[in-house]
């Protein structure tokens, strides 16, 4: 194989797989073409929590000090009684969390990290990204791999060793390694809405410690989640509720009476957030049942085209970047049998995604537990040391990979 197509990377997808994995091959070396189908790079207005697992390797990869300006350090993750609002555990962060995972636990708004990785990007000169431009075939030849992009003037083509699929949960490059596009709904839908911290609710989550907090209200068949983004200046909340498909996608066209169930029998402060919060946009949370493979011959899949998972342990986006940057680590070092390195790395990457999917599972019903199961479980939290809680986490934040 020519040297320069050796090099050469293709990646279908611009968000945080596709723009970390851009990253890290150019870090190695690679040359790197990103195309993305959308025209314009917006991300959708949520907030993510960004735990040491993932800040480690954008440290690494030069994204951490476009973000931190913009990102938020909580003190702490609390749970809370929904209903009381009492507190029940405490998961300590800040300080204690980076003295503990040697890296930051950040909360953000998407937008900020989606900047951020394009300010890393435009550095790097052996990275190109193509916005509209979405990929539509895939062809092994005897010197690499070709893909075909459809773009608004004209079709383009690109060759080169590998095609990473970093397209998200509707994936097209999953179809392409024989593994089915279908991901399927897993009955919950995420409901989304940012608040100005000045507002009253803001003001009234403040006076609750949520301003320096990820915070977590725990009911039965409900919980939501509230933390500050945009350097304090606005609350990220996110609530889940069970619920029908509905678009794929962001949608703010949903009926909002399943938020208003929810929250019900909550405690006053909480009762009305469903009209008084809004607008809430809503999304059907879709998973990609496993095992799909991720890696064919020319081919790896990383972020949640390969295995979108439940958001309920706030790892999706960190499961992405850890992806994204062993990839890239698995491929330079292998580069000569691409496809021994890419089996190496599935078999790697894959007990780990599926004890974090696992967690988030679990986390789904011990949080949304009813009756005695919940009762049983504020027991046990409460006589959870915060250090016992956060030694639960080690295997989790203090990951580092052998490959990097
Ligand atoms: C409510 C909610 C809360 C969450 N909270 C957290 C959290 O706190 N922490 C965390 O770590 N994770 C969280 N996640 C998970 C996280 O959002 C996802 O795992 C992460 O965004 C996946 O990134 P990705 O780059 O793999 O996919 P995407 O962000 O979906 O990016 C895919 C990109 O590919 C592009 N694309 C699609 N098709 C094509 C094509 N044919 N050709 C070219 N480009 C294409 C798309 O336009 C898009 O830009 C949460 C998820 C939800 C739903």
């Amino acid at each position: 194989m020519d040297v320069l197509r050796s090099r050469r990377v293709i990646i279908a997808g611009a968000g945080i797989a596709g723009l970390t994995a851009a990253l890290a091959f150019a870090k190695r070396g690679f040359s790197v073409d990103v195309y993305e189908r959308s025209e314009k790079l917006e991300e959708v207005g949520a907030g993510l929590q960004l735990s040491p697992n993932a800040t480690r390797i954008l440290d690494r990869l030069g994204v951490l000090e476009f973000l931190l300006p913009k990102a938020v350090r909580p003190h702490g993750v609390i749970l809370r009684d929904a209903r009381t609002l009492s507190e029940l555990a405490r998961v300590p962060l800040g300080d204690t969390a980076e003295r503990r995972w040697h890296a930051p636990y950040l909360v953000a708004h998407r937008a900020d990290l989606q900047g951020a990785l394009l300010e890393a990007v435009g550095r790097q000169s052996s990275i190109k990204l193509a916005t509209g431009s979405a990929l539509t075939g895939f062809a092994r030849e005897e010197q690499g791999i070709a893909v075909t992009f459809d773009r608004p003037s004209a079709a383009d083509r690109a060759a080169g060793l590998l095609l990473v699929g970093a397209d998200g949960v509707w994936s097209a490059t999953r179809g392409l390694i024989g593994a089915g596009n279908q991901s399927s709904f897993s009955g919950e839908i995420a409901w989304r809405t940012v608040i100005n911290a000045e507002s009253e609710i803001g003001r009234a989550l403040a006076r609750i410690g949520a301003h320096e907090n990820v915070t977590a209200f725990l009911h039965s068949g409900f919980h939501l989640i509230a933390y500050p983004v945009r350097g304090g200046a606005a609350f990220n909340l996110v609530a889940f509720t069970p619920g029908q498909r509905i678009a794929e996608g962001w949608s703010d066209k949903t009926n909002i009476a399943p938020l208003e169930r929810a929250l019900r029998h909550t405690a006053p402060m909480l009762a009305g957030l469903a009209r008084n919060a809004g607008p809430w946009t809503a999304w059907p949370i879709h998973t990609v049942r496993q095992p799909t493979p991720w890696a064919a011959p020319g081919i790896a899949l990383v972020g949640d085209a390969a295995h979108a998972m439940t958001p309920f342990a706030a790892q999706g986006a960190a499961m992405a970047i850890e992806d994204a940057d062993t990839l890239a680590a698995f491929v330079d070092a292998g580069s000569d049998d691409l496809a021994s390195a890419l089996t190496a790395w599935e078999k790697t990457r894959r007990p780990r995604v599926e004890k974090v999917a696992r967690r988030g599972a679990f986390n789904h019903f011990a949080w949304q537990a009813w009756g005695p199961v919940a009762l049983a479980r504020n027991l046990v939290l409460k006589t959870m040391p915060p250090e016992k809680l956060a030694a639960d986490l080690d295997w989790l934040y203090g990951w580092e990979s052998a490959a990097s």
